[in-house]
């Protein structure tokens, strides 16, 4: 029988049967002992196989173990415990660069984050925020749908569009201008919306304009303190010294 390979699940078919137990031999984990309970199969937790070189024992008690949906089979399937981490080489599917998946960052997904143990990392960290803000995109656009008389919804839709522009270069410049006056049209109070296309401008490298905008926020917020007032008085900062660099050019 062949050893079960990755993390993605097992099947009751995949067990072996050694005495009166159970096990799943595994190329990475040897022969794991398997616990019957009720219809289901659970991998033993305390299980300590041979640690590879420069390898750590994981703590199995603090990881979600699951088996994967994307098994295609009619039986129901198990998870596999990550037993121990070590410096695994990654190429990202997404813009092929390869990388690292350290053993800080296993242990940081399995035991703090708690990501089930079949998930593998499969992109680069650039390429994995792009794509977490492209899911926070569709969640504000989606929110719009449902609430387009709120001048906060439209709002935040420009806001995500403008961050998945910062990473990616998509998101839709003219769409997230749109979605501020849309906002502003909503609720002409909001002058947060200034800011936003202060930095919008930005995007658009017009330095000039989005000096104005910032300047002009500057002007109708009130509440001097706000996270908002320190970085549109850093942002106007980098402007002028942009600025600078050309005139002394
Ligand atoms: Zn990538």
């Amino acid at each position: 029988m062949k050893a079960h390979k990755g993390h993605i699940g097992f099947v009751e078919s995949d067990l072996q049967s050694k005495g009166s137990k159970r096990i799943l031999s595994h190329d990475l984990y040897g022969a794991i002992p398997v616990r019957q309970i009720g219809k289901g199969f659970t991998c033993e937790s305390d299980y300590k196989p041979k640690l590879p070189a420069l390898a750590i024992r994981a703590n199995v008690g603090g990881q979600r173990v699951e088996g994967s949906r994307a098994v295609t089979t009619w039986e129901p399937v198990y998870g596999i415990p990550r037993y121990f981490y070590t410096d695994l080489k990654i190429r990202c599917v997404k813009c092929g660069t390869t990388g690292a998946f350290t053993i800080q960052d296993q242990k940081r997904w399995y035991e703090e984050f708690r990501l089930p143990t079949y998930v593998e990392m499969n992109k680069c960290s650039d390429c994995r925020r792009a794509f977490q803000a492209q899911k926070r995109l569709a969640i504000a656009v989606a929110f719009v749908k449902d609430n387009p008389i709120d001048a906060l919804a439209w709002l935040e839709e420009a806001k995500r569009r403008l961050e998945t522009f910062k990473l990616k270069n998509t998101g839709g410049l003219d769409k997230a201008m749109a979605c501020l006056r849309k906002a502003s049209k909503l609720n002409p109070e909001l002058s947060d919306v200034i800011y936003w296309e202060g930095v919008l401008y930005e995007r658009r490298l017009k330095p000039k304009k989005a000096l104005g905008r910032y300047r002009s926020f500057l002007e109708k917020t009130k509440n001097s303190r706000s996270k908002l007032v320190a970085d549109t008085k850093e942002n106007i900062a980098r402007l002028m010294s942009k600025e600078m660099d050309r005139k002394d050019e």
